[in-house]
């Protein structure tokens, strides 16, 4: 059998440069656990890149997301207004603290959070907002941080789709107190597991450290600044191995690459298949003029449900994996018995339209080129 008819899958993840030889020489310095040299050059290259005042890497996005509602101190019953488009982690990590996720509804263009829906999700006891950049296209930031700031909330990123992309020329993650990042196998950058938190308030720093130290003020031994450490506060282990950081600074030594190449195969795609998308009333993806794109996925929404389903199982026969995507939380179990029900019409008809194609960096142009036969031979 050729290599052809194996299926295209819908991510592969690759290296991009020295992963291994930074991995070898992590071994061989003999520091494997957090906070090693890797840590430090992947910290100071994100802390230019998102503009941040201190970053600290994490084991997931998960942790950092865990790790900012550890920072707000939320209470029992205390509300967070997030997208019901996203992750588990986005909820999962404030409804750990005891809080409530209070879902919003997402825009038809940019599948972000609904900057016109928020006063009608805020009530008066909602904390903050978690906003999160879908496929990497910023979020409307300056009307969702003036929301906030007239009501004192604070606002978070979950910035796992968003790195290296811009909003208005500021950086994705670098847009309100606190961002989160991940490092997953299927993020533009990966280390396999892994994520960081960047905050732009230098007041909770020092917070953050206690939080990832397992609730220790061990990092002001370090300094010595106190002569033992203790615990001090609520904490967990939040800290990334100093292995996968080697493995991090391989790929973000190569992080210009790696985002032009995702640049090209992402708007191959746009362009691509824009007439057929016309003709067949199926979506493309909207990147709103003053904002640039980190190209995390490249998504099709399809007229209805059921032309998706005829569409996934279309481009399987074809060999090339399409999938779903998040299922929204408002609809889970969790949510049911935690944050009570309102029907959220986007993000119900977004997430019951909408196709994934294979997307990855080291896809090839050949690849490419099979996935988008494939989708012009399908007719809604
Ligand atoms: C992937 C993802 C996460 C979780 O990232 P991990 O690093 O796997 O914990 C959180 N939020 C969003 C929006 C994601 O896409």
């Amino acid at each position: 059998m050729s290599s052809e008819h194996f299926p295209i899958p819908f991510n592969r993840p690759s290296l991009a440069g020295r992963e291994l030889e930074h991995l070898q020489k992590a071994v061989a310095a003999g520091h494997i656990s957090g906070d090693g040299e890797y840590a430090r050059k992947c910290a100071g290259f994100l802390s230019k890149r998102c503009g941040a005042g201190a970053v600290m890497l994490t084991p997931s996005c998960t942790a950092a997301l865990e790790m900012t509602a550890l920072l707000l101190d939320l209470r029992p019953g205390d509300e967070v207004v997030m997208p019901s488009f996203t992750f588990v982690s986005t909820a999962n990590a404030y409804a750990l603290r005891g809080a409530v996720p209070v879902f919003a509804d997402i825009r038809p263009d940019t599948l972000n959070l609904d900057e016109t829906r928020l006063e009608e999700a805020f009530t008066s006891r909602t904390r903050a907002v978690v906003v999160v950049h879908y496929g990497g296209v910023g979020c409307e930031m300056d009307a969702i941080c003036r929301a906030a700031a007239l009501r004192g909330l604070a606002v978070v990123e979950d910035n796992a789709h968003g790195l290296g992309g811009f909003y208005r020329g500021r950086p994705l993650g670098s847009l309100a107190t606190m961002a989160a990042l991940s490092f997953h196998e299927t993020k533009n950058l990966s280390c396999g597991e892994g994520g960081a938190l960047l905050l732009h308030d230098s007041s909770l720093v020092e917070q953050a450290e206690i939080i990832r130290d397992k609730g220790t003020n061990r990092r002001k031994f370090l300094s010595g600044a106190v002569d033992k450490y203790t615990w001090v506060g609520l904490g967990s282990s939040y800290v990334m191995s100093d292995l996968l950081a080697a493995y991090l600074w391989g790929q973000l030594e190569c992080m210009d690459q790696i985002m032009q190449r995702r640049k090209v195969l992402w708007n191959r795609y746009a362009e691509g298949l824009k007439s057929w998308a016309e003709k067949s009333g199926v979506q493309l993806p909207v990147v709103p003029a003053h904002c640039a794109s980190a190209h995390h996925l490249f998504y099709l929404l399809l007229p209805t449900p059921q032309a998706r389903g005829r569409f996934l199982d279309h481009m399987r026969s074809h060999g090339c994996l399409a999938v779903f995507h998040y299922q929204p939380l408002h609809l889970s179990p969790m949510a049911r018995n935690r944050s009570g029900f309102r029907p959220l019409p986007v993000t119900e008809r977004v997430s019951s339209c909408l196709a994934r194609l294979p997307f990855f960096t080291g896809m090839t142009d050949a690849e490419q080129a099979r996935v988008m036969e494939a989708v012009e031979a399908f007719r809604p």
